[in-house]
């Protein structure tokens, strides 16, 4: 069997997945395994597909952009989403809550004027894997790599950041009187914020079956109905979980 031929690819986006991965002490190790077929941000290779793996970062943020993904997709037999723009639209997703246009001109200056409305890559393609985070974890899509190398499906948690901040012993900031959105986001990050004294903004999107009712509940304690608003609006307002409180239905 020949190697496995793997390529990354960047939208609109900030690079930092792509720069976490690549920074990641296995990841060199890794890569020698594939036939690296495109890789824009460490050198100037274009192979034509199909692609065994491809890995894509950010968001299709144009119509040109929505084409170009729709090609990556026809021509890979697998797609992962890496980091939170891939998977939920991430922090520009806060634009969708503006005018489109109002934006583009504040942005652009008037020079760009076709910017699409902020969606994953699921809005417009099938995705086979989820990368979440902001940016996404090195060590997560090394090991995401890895399995797929070997043909096995990749482990990608689901459960909330709270499992992780109960397994380092971290003390919850909740009980200090700071808000925090781990109790419905997505664990695998190993819940470095809380550890370090801030608190779990939410960038990897929700957990399997979160419960936003009761977390609304502690943080009104905590926060005004527009600053919740604001916290889901964050990373992933357009996933179904959130998108009811991101919309500003809070009592
Ligand atoms: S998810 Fe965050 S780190 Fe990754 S490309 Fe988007 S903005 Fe950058
Ligand atoms: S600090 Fe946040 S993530 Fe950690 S246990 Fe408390 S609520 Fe959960
Ligand atoms: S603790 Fe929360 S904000 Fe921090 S990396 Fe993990 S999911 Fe993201």
């Amino acid at each position: 069997m020949g190697k496995l031929k793997v390529a990354f690819f960047d939208f609109t986006s900030c690079n930092g997945c792509l720069l976490s991965m690549i920074n990641h002490p296995e990841f060199v190790e890794v890569v020698s395994h594939v036939e690296l077929a495109d890789f824009r941000l460490v050198r100037s290779l274009k192979v034509e597909g199909p692609f065994d793996v491809s890995f894509v970062e950010g968001y299709p943020g144009d119509s040109h952009e929505i084409e170009r993904l729709k090609k990556i997709r026809e021509q890979s037999n697998m797609l992962v989403a890496l980091g939170a723009c891939a998977c939920t639209g991430s922090i520009q997703s806060i634009r969708n809550f503006f005018d489109l246009e109002e934006a583009a001109n504040y942005v652009y200056k008037g020079v760009k004027k076709d910017i699409a409305e902020v969606k994953p890559l699921d809005a417009y393609v099938e995705v086979d894997f989820y990368l979440p985070g902001c940016p996404a974890s090195g060590a997560e899509a090394v090991q995401t790599l890895k399995a797929l190398l070997v043909g096995r499906k990749p482990e990608i948690p689901m459960h909330a950041v709270c499992v992780e901040c109960k397994l380092r012993e971290t003390e919850c900031v909740l009980v200090q009187g700071i808000p925090c959105l781990g109790p419905v986001t997505r664990g695998g990050c190993g819940a470095p914020c809380p550890a370090a004294g801030y608190f779990c903004d939410g960038c990897r999107g929700p957990c399997s079956d979160p419960n936003v009712a009761s977390e609304v509940e502690i943080l009104r304690k905590l926060l005004g109905k527009e600053e919740i608003v604001r916290l889901f609006r964050r990373y992933a307002s357009l996933k179904e979980a959130f998108k009811e409180v991101a919309e500003g239905k809070v009592e």
